[in-house]
């Protein structure tokens, strides 16, 4: 996606060889107007697609995750990260390790929110080793629904994470694909 691609040279600032910071329209400030296009692209990329409702991850993934269900006028459900040692009733959940933080978090969703049979849709700010998507997909495999397909808004292509999906045989989509992010440059996958 061109606007994303310019946004992200514009504004991304590169961290060591392996991480992007983009606070300024995505993780900390956030640029409606670039998420509103960020949804409609999602929208059409996944027109001819069955979904029912859009899963996703506190906190950043939400953002995207909205404007992506408001253009395919799907409910949204985030997991939530839960801090405490017990988990409530009626919970799906799985452990999440964090690349960026190094720490794991254990995410969850209500039962009520996910149900058998339901055609979901993933996704995420940020694809790296694979970590968030694959708790989301052990949270779609408890409740037994079917995940159609995952959506990134930007995809690092040189860690494991696209290749694991791939391999698991799923549809991924990433608006903007990193080759590299070395020297302090940001490669994209097309250029
Ligand atoms: P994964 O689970 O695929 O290893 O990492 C995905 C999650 O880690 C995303 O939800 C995102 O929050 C965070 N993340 C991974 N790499 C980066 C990065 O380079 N920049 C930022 N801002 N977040 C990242």
């Amino acid at each position: 996606m061109k606007l994303l691609e310019e946004r992200i040279r514009q504004d991304g600032q590169v961290l060591g060889t392996e991480i992007l910071k983009v606070d300024t329209f995505l993780n900390h400030q956030i640029d409606p107007e670039l998420m509103l296009a960020i949804g409609e692209e999602f929208a059409r990329v996944f027109a001819d697609k069955k979904i029912d409702k859009i899963l996703t991850v506190e906190s950043s993934g939400i953002a995207p995750a909205v404007f992506a269900g408001l253009a395919l006028h799907v409910p949204v459900v985030f997991a939530r990260k839960n801090k405490s040692l017990t988990l409530p009733e009626g919970v799906l959940s799985a452990d999440v390790y964090s690349f960026t933080k190094q720490v794991t978090n254990h995410i969850m969703i209500d039962q009520r929110f996910l149900k058998s049979d339901e055609q979901v849709l993933l996704i995420d700010d940020f694809l790296a080793n694979g970590q968030a998507v694959e708790g989301l997909l052990t949270i779609a495999q408890q409740a037994h629904a079917h995940v159609v397909a995952v959506g990134i808004v930007i995809e690092k292509s040189f860690q494991k994470g696209r290749q694991i999906l791939d391999e698991r045989g799923l549809q991924v989509e990433s608006l903007a694909r990193i080759k590299s992010l070395h020297s302090e440059k940001i490669e994209f996958m097309s250029s």
